[in-house]
């Protein structure tokens, strides 16, 4: 697998490389993979995102998303305290900061599971971390997937499917892709990953 030192970076600081950032489209199973890894691996550490978007069924605060209404999200922009942040189809998500650099000082390794826009800034921010693109089998499993939530109204939908084009056409600035035909098969993949070798 290929694993490139990006232009212009220090070769591996062996703190930030134990970052791993999954992404992908909206719908593609980024949270479903994550949800499995928690079940069968708790000692793997997931950062918790804060977001502004209203808690889904069965979402619970502090275990999914800690839960913010805007001026909360304005607070914690302001003073620092997210690593990276974006908008999303009409909603805010971020990355608290301090968890995941404790972690990362300890050397411990930290996934990510953010938007596209969210990967960049790591990239930026971070050069050394491994970015993963999740990719659904085909287009039209995406579609089947966004559509069959049913969860959302259907203008949520069109955006988030809007969002998905873009997300897409974005994989070949990834380090590595891995193809969501089995949870259980990218879980496994994902977890080899994280380890340092
Ligand atoms: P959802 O509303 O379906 O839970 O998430 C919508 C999108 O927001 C997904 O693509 C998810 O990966 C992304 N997301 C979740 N948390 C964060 C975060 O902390 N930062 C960024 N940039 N995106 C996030």
């Amino acid at each position: 697998m290929s694993d490139p030192v990006p232009e212009g970076s220090e070769p591996h600081d062996p703190l930030t490389r134990r970052l791993t950032v999954l992404s992908g489209p909206s719908g593609v199973g980024k949270s479903t993979v994550v949800a499995e890894i928690r079940r069968s691996h708790p000692r793997v550490w997931l950062s918790v995102s804060v977001t502004t978007r209203p808690p889904r069924p069965g979402e619970t605060h502090g275990v999914q998303y800690y839960f913010v209404d805007d001026a909360g999200f304005d607070r914690l922009v302001d003073e620092g305290e997210l690593l990276e942040w974006a908008e999303f189809a009409g909603n805010r998500y971020g990355t608290p900061r301090r968890p995941v650099e404790e972690r990362l000082a300890r050397g411990e390794p930290v996934l990510l599971e953010i938007d596209l826009q969210g990967a960049r800034q790591v990239r930026r921010s971070m050069a050394e971390a491994r970015l993963v693109f999740l990719a659904p089998p085909s287009w039209q499993e995406l579609v089947r997937r966004l559509t069959g939530r049913g969860t959302e109204p259907p203008e949520v939908v069109q955006r988030r499917l809007d969002a998905a084009r873009v997300e897409l056409a974005a994989e070949k600035e990834f380090d590595v892709t891995l193809v969501n035909t089995s949870v259980q098969d990218v879980c496994d993949e994902l977890l080899a990953l994280m380890v340092v070798h």
